[in-house]
């Protein structure tokens, strides 16, 4: 199994020769094909599977491929438990997309609201961000999140261990209707299950 065979852009490919990764892994093997084709995806992965990269290859090739980045409003949002994660995320998606031109910008609670308001202002192509900290910006209005066309939720059953379901419910709800949605997590328990019943679109699953 070889990266190329997954169907990945060329850009991609250069930036997985950087990195030093030769071929995928299970969970990147498996997911990448249907994430690329537009499914909703449920991925049962732990951490140190290569998760990460099973959601960022594809989201980076749909957003160069598809519409224009760099544009005001963002057009995709991960949602991560903690803002460690949050900033590891970031660092995997300007990994991956050195090659194309794609913004990507972090919200999380700890620091200040100003410089990411500006960043949010200046126009990214993905946040990545923490649901509290996401709640505050969508009550002062500085994050538009109409123009969402791809949403993932990293590690979803720690963000409803942490108490965020309310959040997430609020933010699945302030998301367009159409879009793709990708849920990863370690386990498949009741809450996640629900959650995946009410917010995503015959979603593929993939465990690893
Ligand atoms: P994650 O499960 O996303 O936290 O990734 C675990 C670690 O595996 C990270 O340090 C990645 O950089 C690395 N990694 C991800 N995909 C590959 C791959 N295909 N080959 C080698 N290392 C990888």
């Amino acid at each position: 199994m070889s990266f190329e065979s997954l169907g990945l852009a060329p850009a991609l490919l250069r930036a997985l020769a950087d990195q030093g990764y030769t071929q995928p892994t299970p969970i990147q093997a498996a997911a990448i094909p249907l994430v690329l084709e537009g499914k909703d995806l449920l991925a049962a992965a732990q951490t140190g599977t290569g998760k990460t990269a099973a959601f960022s290859l594809p989201l980076l090739q749909h957003l160069s491929n598809s519409g224009k980045t760099m544009t005001r409003r963002p057009r995709a949002l991960v949602l991560t438990p903690t803002r460690e994660l949050a900033a590891q995320v970031n660092e995997n998606l300007r990994d991956y997309g050195k090659h194309m031109h794609i913004s990507t910008t972090t919200i999380f609670g700890g620091v200040g609201m100003g410089p990411q308001m500006q960043a949010l202002r200046r126009g990214v192509d993905v946040v990545i961000a923490t649901p509290g900290r996401l709640i505050d910006h969508m009550q002062q209005r500085s994050v538009d999140l109409s123009g969402i066309e791809v949403l993932i939720l990293d590690e979803a059953d720690r963000m409803l261990d942490m108490g965020f379901l309310p959040a997430l419910k609020r933010i699945l709800v302030a998301v367009p209707r159409q879009r793709q949605t990708l849920l990863f997590s370690a386990t498949f328990a009741p809450p996640i299950k629900a959650l995946a019943m009410q917010f995503m679109h015959e979603p593929r699953e993939v465990s690893v």
